[in-house]
């Protein structure tokens, strides 16, 4: 099981981050991951925080790198101080254009296959890509956008994480739809714990993630009684989670929102810590 978190933008949140990471850390089996803000917005946090969880933890930690935004040599810079700092795992993406930067970018990757060529290049990274079951928002059919990730996969990349799925039949659909596609490097579900059910639904929203019925019906039926919004979120998560795994999961990407508890507890349901 592998923990994704965000840096932490003040020294209240950098405690809770600590924490995470240090409750977090005998179950992530397969490392932490630390996200980079749009346009590469939290480089230096992306960087100071990996590093961090590695000397913390000893595991291996990936660092995201977004693309969009950067020109191709900021965006290598940034690999570099990476690479310099211990930091061998690198999750490859595009990105998007942040709401705050108008105008022309500068000019830097188009896709993420351009970036994982270049950084495969530069230094042996264990890259991985981003993948989506359901897929990308831009991306005129699944179809494209899996031959889309296979560029990225024979660019150099050994592997993908996806984003998160409601639905985890969706995840099985995709990993038979990449096999008939000729990929064949592992491909890590995102689990997004249940908690805060308003929030888990308007990320779905943006990201085009189908929501299940049932679990419309399980959150709102009980909006009335808050007690209960725990248990549901707890036990709904490790359904999720033994279905992804029941459909080939080779690991699960937790996005755990820098919050230890229930991604510590679906580990232990689990017997995976
Ligand atoms: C596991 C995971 C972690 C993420 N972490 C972050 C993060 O830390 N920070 C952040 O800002 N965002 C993050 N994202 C979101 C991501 O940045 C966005 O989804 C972004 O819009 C696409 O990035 P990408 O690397 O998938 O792009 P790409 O792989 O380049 O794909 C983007 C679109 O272009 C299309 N495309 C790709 N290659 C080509 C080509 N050669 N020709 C034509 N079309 C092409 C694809 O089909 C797709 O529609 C994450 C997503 C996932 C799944």
């Amino acid at each position: 099981m592998g923990f994704e978190l965000f840096p932490p933008r003040s020294e209240r949140r950098h405690a809770q981050f600590r924490e995470t990471v240090e409750r977090l850390a005998p179950a992530a089996s397969e490392g932490f991951s630390v996200t980079m803000g749009a346009g590469g917005t939290t480089r230096a946090g992306t960087h100071d925080s990996a590093v961090e969880v590695a000397r913390l933890t000893g595991r291996p930690v990936m660092a995201h790198l977004t693309a969009l935004g950067l020109s191709r040599r900021a965006a290598l810079e940034t690999a570099e101080g990476l690479w310099q700092a211990g930091i061998r795992d690198i999750l490859a993406l595009r990105g998007d254009q942040p709401h705050a930067m108008e105008g022309p970018l500068p000019p830097g990757f188009a896709h993420a296959s351009d970036l994982v060529a270049a950084l495969a290049e530069r230094h042996p990274f264990r890259i991985a890509v981003a993948a989506y079951p359901e897929k990308h928002p831009e991306a005129g059919t699944l179809d494209q956008d899996i031959d889309h990730l296979k560029l990225k996969l024979d660019a150099g990349a050994h592997m993908a994480y996806c984003q998160f799925v409601l639905d985890p039949a969706a995840y099985g659909r995709f990993l038979e739809a990449c096999a008939r596609h000729g990929i064949d490097a592992p491909i890590v579900p995102g689990l997004m714990p249940l908690e805060g059910w308003a929030r888990v639904r308007s990320f779905a929203r943006a990201n085009g993630t189908t929501v299940p019925d049932w679990l419309e019906r399980l959150f709102r039926e009980s909006e009335d009684k808050p007690e209960m919004q725990p248990y549901l979120a707890a036990a709904a998560t490790v359904e999720q989670a033994r279905r992804l795994i029941a459909y080939g999961a080779p690991s699960i990407h937790v996005y755990t929102m820098n919050r230890w508890p229930l991604p510590l507890a679906l580990s232990r349901l689990l017997g995976r810590c």
